[in-house]
């Protein structure tokens, strides 16, 4: 059985037809765990209740029963560690399921094991966990991305069959991208927070990394809904099935077309975008003046938030308790030595662009330029229905190569930002190859649809796939 290209529709097959059996293929699973994560460290924690899961799987319904799933750690299951990549939580038990899990527990889903993550989902490479960095799979002196990096890297070494992971700025859909996989993130609301570790809270969204579209539309059906432990979810009604034949496409030269991003890169990109065309869809280029101060507004938008969100993690409520001379003492202590440098970094940050002098200077001129980038959108989708960039400006970089310039590492986010700083849902699918130090790397190419038009994405990003 090769695990690698073991998708969710394949292993329903299989069970369906009496061909093999979900304890076949966790064993399956289970072995290249044994053989490889040692040195990829893309799991955390493997569950050791696997094999119990699978003996209360009951008789098999529906089109996740039996299928197994890495989740990145900050998702809580019940009972289970969920550490955020953090030192400050290491060893901490979730004390309830994340709406996500609930309903995938529901639909029998096996949870394989946590994977590894950059600390509270701060990062683009997953060398900012507090539990070393992760390997990607194809070429193992790169990373695979992040910063749900070993979410990627699970699925793409075969340890799992597809993996949960979220998204701020690109967290889902650039490891994705490295490491030669689909990755999705929904409409904002779409998923419910409740149960999520919270990042950026006006941004996160948790959502699949898979090998197919087809599994990615499987996921997001079966986690997708209204919650009311998440009031900011939308109403169950409003995502429609429309799919069309022909779609327009836009392409904002601008964005695109900038320092940073490989030549090769926007060749394979340009490629593609011819073989859509001969698919019968239409290419338009686009005007989006403000889309590449995106990345500036995320890291003032962001960091504020961050500083909020962190403010829990005082060595009282949560995990981590160092003592101190007097409860000041102990918060400096306790989140001095539980949070990593980017961490630190961020919530300095934050807390500088929220202070009463600079608020007006940072955050509120970040929240405007928010409100310009979305309505430049707006305008953009009354004449296209999806916007097409290449998911990263360039294949996986090497480990280390980026740790010591923040600034560097931020600019992997360019291509992605835009659609959490606008709330709309974007995929990146596999679409050709680089070659770097002779090693044939994967690319990702980006679909970005307006708010809850999900299927415009199922459907073209059917078509990449299709060989684009
Ligand atoms: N790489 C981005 C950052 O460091 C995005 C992170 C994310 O999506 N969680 O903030």
């Amino acid at each position: 059985m090769d695990t690698k290209t073991l998708t969710i529709t394949k292993c329903q097959k299989g069970y369906s037809e009496g061909e093999f059996t979900p304890s076949d293929v966790v064993a399956a699973l289970s072995k290249n765990i044994n053989e490889k994560n040692d040195s990829l460290n893309a799991y955390l924690e493997v569950f050791e209740d696997v094999n119990e899961q699978i003996d209360n799987l009951g008789e098999q319904k529906g089109d996740l029963w039996g299928i197994p799933l890495g989740i990145k750690d900050n998702i809580l299951i019940k009972g289970k560690t969920a550490s955020g990549g953090s030192r400050i939580l290491e060893g901490y038990t979730a004390p309830y399921d994340a709406t996500a899990i609930k309903k995938l527990k529901n639909k029998k889903v096996l949870f394989l094991g946590r994977t590894n993550m950059d600390e509270f989902a701060m990062g683009s490479s997953t060398e900012n966990s507090a539990f070393g960095s992760t390997k990607n799979p194809i070429d193992e002196s790169r990373v695979p991305g992040g910063s749900s990096g070993g979410s990627a890297a699970v699925v793409a070494a075969g340890m799992a069959i597809a993996a949960l992971g979220s998204d701020t700025g690109g967290s889902i859909r650039q490891p994705a991208s490295l490491c030669g996989l689909v990755g999705f993130k929904p409409t904002y609301g779409a998923i419910s927070r409740s149960g999520l570790m919270a990042m950026g809270s006006s941004l996160d969204q948790i959502g699949p990394i898979t090998k197919t579209v087809k599994d990615t539309q499987i996921l997001f059906d079966a986690m997708s809904g209204n919650d009311p432990l998440d009031s900011t979810t939308l109403p169950d009604d409003s995502f429609k099935d429309e799919r069309k034949d022909a779609y327009t496409i836009g392409v904002p030269r601008d964005l695109i077309e900038q320092e940073g991003i490989d030549d090769d890169v926007l060749e394979q990109f340009n490629s593609s975008l011819e073989s859509l065309k001969e698919k019968g869809h239409t290419i338009k280029e686009i005007d989006l003046e403000h889309a590449d101060y995106a990345l500036a507004a995320y890291y003032i938008v962001m960091p504020a938030e961050v500083s909020s969100n962190l403010a829990r993690y005082d060595g009282v409520k949560f995990g981590l308790h160092e003592e101190g001379e007097n409860l000041l003492d102990e918060y400096f202590k306790t989140r001095g030595v539980g949070f990593g440098e980017e961490v630190r970094r961020r919530i300095i940050l934050g807390t500088y662009v929220l202070s009463s002098g600079y608020y007006d200077a940072y955050y509120n001129k970040a929240s405007a330029l928010r409100s310009t980038i979305r309505s430049e959108f707006d305008v953009a989708f009354k004449e296209v229905d999806a916007i097409a960039t290449p998911t990263t400006p360039t294949p996986a970089f090497k480990i280390g190569e980026k740790i010591d310039d923040p600034l560097a590492m931020y600019l992997e986010d360019i291509f992605t930002v835009p659609a959490n700083i606008i709330g709309v849902p974007a995929i990146s699918v596999p679409s050709g190859t680089a070659k770097r130090d002779g090693v044939v790397l994967p690319l990702g190419f980006q679909l970005i649809a307006p708010h809850t038009h999900e299927s415009t994405l199922f459907a073209l990003g059917e078509d990449i796939e299709d060989g684009v």
